[in-house]
């Protein structure tokens, strides 16, 4: 195990500038963000325990390497049309676009993981909206592909 490089963990920007909260039972655990941030910011500078294993709130750092145990980022919502992104070379969160004081923080899953922990059908509400979100190295599941027939996705 190693973990996030130093500076990673310097407590150096606004952190309170983000929380954990629950959205709904469905939804679960998510992030919002406590005040607005510009297009293209550093939102957050995450730190966490790097190792082999994916868990439920561990993000893909390269092809071999997963964190866990972070603040924030592990608790993130999946959008398809995303607000924000992560930098796994920086370990840095990143505005996409304009966001509002309030506004749940949301990536794109497949960005950065090659296989989820666990796949599942998206309900984000984006036109862009994939259905059936797994990991960008793999394909969908036996649930996906039940959910795929019963959604007439081909
Ligand atoms: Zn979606």
């Amino acid at each position: 195990m190693t973990s996030a490089p130093e500076w990673a963990t310097a407590r150096t920007m606004d952190d309170e500038a983000l929380e954990v909260l629950r959205i709904d039972e469905r939804r679960g655990l998510g992030v919002r963000a406590r005040r607005g941030f510009a297009a293209g910011e550093v939102m957050h500078r995450f730190a966490g325990v790097v190792g082999e294993t994916i868990c439920q709130h561990s993000l893909q750092v390269d092809a071999e390497r997963h964190i866990s145990g972070t603040r924030y980022i592990g608790y993130l919502s999946h959008g398809c049309d995303p607000n924000a992104r992560l930098d796994m070379a920086g370990f840095a969160l990143i505005a996409l676009r304009a966001i509002a004081p309030g506004e749940i923080v949301t990536i794109d899953y497949a960005a950065t993981e090659d296989r989820l922990h666990r796949q599942f059908a998206c309900t984000c509400g984006a036109a862009v909206c994939r259905g059936w979100i797994h990991g960008r190295g793999e394909g969908p599941d036996a649930r996906g592909m039940a959910w795929r027939a019963d959604h007439d996705v081909a």
